[in-house]
């Protein structure tokens, strides 16, 4: 199995934790000279660079959070010149302000490194044939992964997010050997394709799915093997701390091996913000350990996971992240109980007949919150009669209720009658008053 960077990917232990010491407590004194946030951050909970002498003194840093880039938009938290920034990103910033990260071009070098060490754990090599089906822009996505397929040699196909029938055409033509994009969108992209009338197995070499951008679960993955013949590796990242890079697995991997000579990983309690031992699930905490333009100390991801440091198959010595069961925020209080969309996707993929297709409606009759969700069945299970597609309801309501504690409602729903996304997928509808 081919590395990118082995020597950093399987570095013994002792070594590792030696480099992160090191460029913690640099970062640390970096952002305390150059960002007058940090340095008032610090200042405020009586802390100055020499306090933090080693992995152990990081819980004593106060949290960064999503509004802290936004209170300092757009070049606030910079700790470089302007000058020395050579790229910009955002994110849309549907609610108030966008958060904007800034570059210097040694920021970039890292980034196609940690962007190519994931593709190469999925097979990429100066062989493959990449088509990126993620926006290019200020998103991270495109640009993100565009440059670690180049890094590696690959052929790179900036088709972008869209036009879904030209990618079908586009991979027919050029070979394209992996997809890159959100995980809903591979499985809407593997479905056009059928559509038209193309199978991906004998009319096309696509044979993997690099996937990224939000949560999926592990049937979704059984899915879109069984259904597309398309292998699924997850990657993960957030542009707060680079963009896509920051996470990555192979097959002989069970998690994804963080970056940790460049992100260094804690878990949290979300609520009490209490650090959680290794195992245990909780919300993901990074700090840049590299990052020149904008390094973030303890940067709260609200991604749920848990951490692994047990030696991995593969041989690298990384802790590995378990898949990202939902962010905080799209956490779900339904009757009291709380429920993660991927919670409900894994229970009802499970049974055959289901597409990864679906939509979860919160609403409120009186004082109860209802719960409704629409899965689109299999073309195969439509031929079926209608008097299967009640059974099947009521079967998925079972286990719906016993995976959730909860009784929700399932309304079965034609092959094609959501909405499709082509980026991150629009799961939940909730329309209970605030
Ligand atoms: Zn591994």
């Amino acid at each position: 199995m081919r590395m990118w960077q082995p020597t950093l990917e399987c570095m013994p232990l002792p070594q590792r934790r030696a480099l992160q010491t090191q460029r913690l407590r640099d970062i640390v004194r970096r952002v305390y000279e150059c960002v007058p946030f940090y340095r008032a951050r610090l200042d405020a909970a009586g802390l100055r660079p020499d306090d933090i002498r080693s992995l152990d003194d990081l819980p004593r840093i106060p949290f960064t959070v999503k509004d802290d880039f936004r209170q300092n938009y757009p070049f606030g938290l910079l700790a470089v010149p302007r000058r020395d920034v050579v790229r910009l990103h955002a994110s849309s910033g549907t609610t108030g302000r966008a958060t904007v990260v800034g570059y210097t071009r040694a920021d970039l070098e890292i980034w196609a490194d940690v962007v190519a060490r994931f593709l190469v754990m999925a097979g990429v090599s100066e062989d493959s044939v990449c088509q990126v089906a993620f926006g290019y822009g200020l998103f991270t996505g495109g640009f993100g992964l565009h440059y670690g397929i180049e890094r590696i040699g690959a052929l790179v196909v900036p088709a972008a997010s869209g036009h879904t029938r030209r990618h079908i055409q586009l991979m027919k033509d050029f070979g394209s050997t992996h997809l890159i994009c959100t995980p809903s969108y591979a499985v809407h992209i593997a479905e056009t394709a059928r559509d038209m009338g193309v199978d991906l197995q004998r009319d096309t070499r696509l044979r993997v799915a690099c996937v990224g951008g939000e949560p999926w679960s592990e049937q979704m993955r059984l899915q879109l093997r069984a259904l597309h013949g398309l292998e699924g590796f997850d990657n993960y990242g957030l542009s707060e701390l680079i963009g896509p890079g920051v996470s990555g697995e192979s097959p002989q991997c069970r998690g994804m091996h963080i970056a940790e000579d460049h992100f260094y990983p804690e878990i949290i309690d979300p609520v009490t913000g209490e650090p959680l031992p290794y195992g245990a699930r909780g919300e993901l905490v990074l700090t840049s350990l590299t990052r020149q333009a904008q390094p973030v100390l303890r940067y709260r991801t609200r991604d749920i996971t848990a951490l692994d440091p047990e030696p991995c198959p593969c041989g690298r010595t990384h802790v590995r992240m378990a898949r990202v069961t939902g962010r905080s925020d799209d956490m779900l209080i339904i009757r009291g109980v709380n429920i993660f969309p991927t919670q409900i996707e894994h229970a009802f993929l499970e049974m055959q007949g289901t597409s990864p297709n679906y939509q979860i409606i919160v609403d409120r009759q009186g004082a109860l919150d209802t719960l409704e969700v629409k899965i689109e069945v299999t073309e195969t299970m439509l031929s079926d009669e209608m008097k299967n597609l009640h059974r099947m309801e009521l079967e998925l309501q079972k286990r719906l209720s016993e995976a959730l504690s909860i009784h929700p409602k399932i309304t079965l729903v034609e092959p094609g009658a959501l909405p499709r996304s082509e980026g991150k997928a629009l799961r939940v509808i909730d329309r209970r008053p605030k």
